[in-house]
């Protein structure tokens, strides 16, 4: 079954992901409309030899569309989201827009794919950071019962789309020729650097993206009252973001059950040798649509504890293909 699809934002960091994703994934498209704001409309976006022409994304653009993948922040998601879901398209978005709305699904679907079945023409997309947190909690969930997380994540530049990257990068040439260069998106430099402040402050001290990972993360496991806690980190690596967990459990834990736990799970390479300095860096992460899970060791200050070191390619997994897969079950269920 053949669907029309629309990509808002596609000229954004994330919106680049999804036009290569579902080319290369073969995703089922009988038509490809690529939207962003006015300031791009008449612009051409090439991929390899394919020329798309962006058109402004307006109520109206989603007249006769099957899907609709939103990448585009959460104010545009507040406006057009309901406009395409009345308009019988089926939205996934990567925003926060819609993610801790009780009626709005949120799923990654190695762990909640059911939950598709329940949209009602939205359905939402975490938090990057919780997606790549998932894809080593989760099978250990599955295996011994978690019982409570604590999380330090190292985010990369590219979590802030393509000014975050544009920041870094003019940041280190500017030092490499002796010249200044004041942060514009951040608000400290970033190269050579790192702050523990992704997202706005709230006034329990917690940023908005701290809460956004243990909310979602509580919402995707169903486990709403999971005690968790975690700060975020902002480092200068330009793609992936890797994050440090202290996990508890209920039920005893080994390292070899752990092990084979990441091992069999379709998201996650265990990537875990020590002895051979194998362990999931972001480097060898960029690209890659599995999540590398390595550093798992007992942990010492907790009962049942494990401690563990993921890392993702947060435009990916955190991202476009996370709602690319949506979007393959959404099409899978109306076949
Ligand atoms: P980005 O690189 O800054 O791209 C933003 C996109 O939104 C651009 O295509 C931009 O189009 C479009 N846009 C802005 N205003 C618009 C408007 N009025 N109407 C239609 N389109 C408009 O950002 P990004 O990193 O791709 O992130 C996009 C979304 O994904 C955000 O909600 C972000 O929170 C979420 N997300 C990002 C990541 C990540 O790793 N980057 C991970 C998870 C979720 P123009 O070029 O025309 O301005």
């Amino acid at each position: 079954m053949a669907v029309s699809v629309g990509i808002v934002g596609a000229t954004g960091a994330v919106g680049q992901e999804l036009i290569r994703l579902l080319h290369e994934r073969n995703f089922p498209f009988s038509s490809l409309k690529v939207l962003a704001s006015g300031r791009s409309a008449g612009k051409e976006i090439r991929y390899k030899d394919e020329t798309f022409i962006i058109e402004e994304a307006t109520p109206e653009s989603f007249d006769r569309m099957d899907i609709a993948l939103f990448s585009a922040g959460a104010t545009i998601t507040k406006t057009l989201a309901p406009e395409a879901a009345k308009r019988g398209c089926v939205v996934v978005d990567n925003s926060s827009a819609f993610r801790m709305d009780p009626d709005v699904p949120l799923v990654v679907p190695e762990i909640n794919p059911e939950a598709v079945r329940d949209h009602k023409g939205i359905i939402a997309n975490p938090n990057c950071s919780t997606a790549i947190a998932l894809m080593g909690l989760a099978p250990l969930h599955q295996a011994f019962g978690l019982k409570r997380f604590v999380a330090c994540t190292y985010q990369a530049v590219s979590g802030s789309g393509v000014a975050g990257m544009q920041e870094l990068e003019n940041q280190i040439k500017a030092w490499s020729e002796g010249k200044d260069c004041p942060p514009e998106t951040y608000p400290h430099p970033i190269a050579f650097n790192l702050f523990p402040h992704v997202d706005v402050f709230f006034d329990d001290g917690y940023t908005k993206e701290e809460h956004k990972m243990l909310n979602e993360s509580r919402k995707i496991m169903s486990m709403p009252d999971l005690p968790a806690t975690t700060t975020c980190v902002r480092v200068p690596v330009m793609r992936a973001h890797s994050i440090a967990i202290h996990a508890e459990f209920e039920q005893p834990v080994s390292l070899e059950a752990a092990r084979e736990a990441i091992a069999a799970f379709s998201g996650a390479e265990l990537c875990d040798d020590t002895a051979n300095n194998v362990y999931p860096t972001p480097l060898q992460f960029s690209g890659k649509n599995k999540c590398g899970v390595g550093r798992i060791r007992i942990d010492s200050a907790l009962d049942n504890g494990l401690a563990f070191f993921v890392v993702g390619d947060q435009l990916l997994k955190g991202a476009a293909l996370n709602a690319v897969q949506i979007a393959e079950e959404v099409v899978r269920l109306q076949a």
